[in-house]
């Protein structure tokens, strides 16, 4: 099949070669082949699904653990509200957290906190890589292990939060709109108070290992800031915007998570044949991870105490991560299709409400309920 890149289809051609530095092919097969370490996390996950139900209501979709990272006293946390403009320091506990969001319906009809048990496994797992990582001074030491390690808790972690679950409310709303009897709301209503917890998770768990499989042939790069300028926000893990449009994760130039005030891990798709190469970060990826923060953000933007003043208060938030709807006349794998007919692209915007421009050959019925969730 043809590409940009090879216009005549005739095969693959080479551009560049670089070590592969893990000494294996670095992926985990869609969660097939996985290294020792990680199947005791499979295996530490399954076990959750069985286990006693837990009673707590309060679900943190970021890990206080996280956050702790930029604060002084382990307990409060300097924010800034994008919907209020108040910056203020707020408890780690009473920021990214919602009721029973993670709350699901299980075969026997009965809702449980489970799946808020296997959050528990992946959260460990986030705090061993981030302490690994912040820490990290020789990227030659680091293990195959590491790798998957890194990958499945940025994979998860970008899929988990509230801000992905609106996103999803407004892909369900046009799904809704175009055929009534073939989708169903996601959103809860009295008679399934669960339901949407159930849809996200299960995809979220269904998908862990191929979504970090995109990820784990990236060169890691750790950017480093002796001045603890990184911020993060309440979707920390950002695929930049391009000239307002979210590159798909295949070409993204980088996928970006704030570890620390001190240090960003940066997946950049410009391998250098290293495990992982840590750069003093200069003003220029302080200001990227900035802006990707400001324009990633659901509502929450937090800073360490030392640079507070610095978030973005003055800033216009009428803007953010949007769904954009656009009628093609290929299928994802290239293939053309025939007019009359069309293929509609999903991707994200940098915008005030969904966009959507769709053909006007009958095909696509409008979805005002998408701007609800804008
Ligand atoms: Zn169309």
């Amino acid at each position: 099949m043809g590409s940009e890149a090879d216009p005549g289809g005739g095969g693959w051609r080479p551009v560049k070669h670089v070590r592969n530095p893990w000494g294996q092919v670095p992926t985990t097969s869609g969660g097939k082949a996985l290294p020792a370490s990680a199947r005791a996390y499979m295996t530490r996950l399954e076990a959750r699904q069985v286990a006693k139900d837990a009673a707590g209501r309060r679900h943190h979709y970021v890990p206080q653990t996280y956050l702790r990272q930029w604060s002084v006293d382990g307990k409060r946390i300097w924010s800034l509200d994008t919907v209020t403009g108040a910056a203020r320091q707020l408890g780690i506990a009473d920021v990214c957290v919602r009721e029973n969001f993670h709350r699901v319906v299980g075969p026997d009809g009965a809702a449980h906190n489970r799946v808020e048990l296997m959050f528990q496994t992946v959260d460990s797992e986030i705090r061993r890589v981030q302490a690994l990582y912040n820490g990290l001074e020789d990227p030659e030491a680091l293990q195959f292990a590491d790798l998957v390690g890194l990958c499945v808790s940025m994979a998860v972690q970008r899929m988990r939060t509230a801000q992905q679950r609106r996103l999803r409310r407004q892909h369900n709303a046009w799904l809704v709109a175009q055929d009534p009897n073939a989708f169903q709301p996601i959103e809860d209503d009295p008679d399934h108070p669960h339901r949407e917890a159930g849809f996200h998770t299960r995809l979220l768990f269904e998908a862990m290992w191929d979504a970090a499989d995109v990820l784990s042939t990236r060169q890691i790069e750790v950017w480093d800031d002796p001045h603890g300028r990184f911020m993060t926000c309440d979707a920390p893990v950002l695929v930049p915007f391009v000239r307002n449009r979210r590159p798909s994760l295949a070409v993204a130039p980088y996928v970006l998570w704030p570890i620390s005030p001190r240090r960003t891990l940066a997946l950049s798709n410009d391998p250098r044949g290293a495990k992982a190469v840590i750069r003093s970060a200069s003003g220029k990826h302080v200001g990227m991870v900035r802006e990707s923060v400001a324009q990633g953000r659901k509502r929450m933007i937090f800073a360490s105490e030392e640079h507070h003043r610095k978030l973005p208060v003055n800033n216009l938030f009428r803007r953010r991560a949007q769904m954009r709807l656009r009628c093609a006349g290929r299928t994802p794998n290239g293939e053309v299709i025939p007019p009359p007919g069309c293929c509609v692209q999903f991707s994200e915007v940098f915008a005030a409400g969904p966009d959507v421009a769709l053909c006007a050959q009958g095909l696509h019925r409008p979805a005002p309920d998408m701007a609800r969730f804008s």
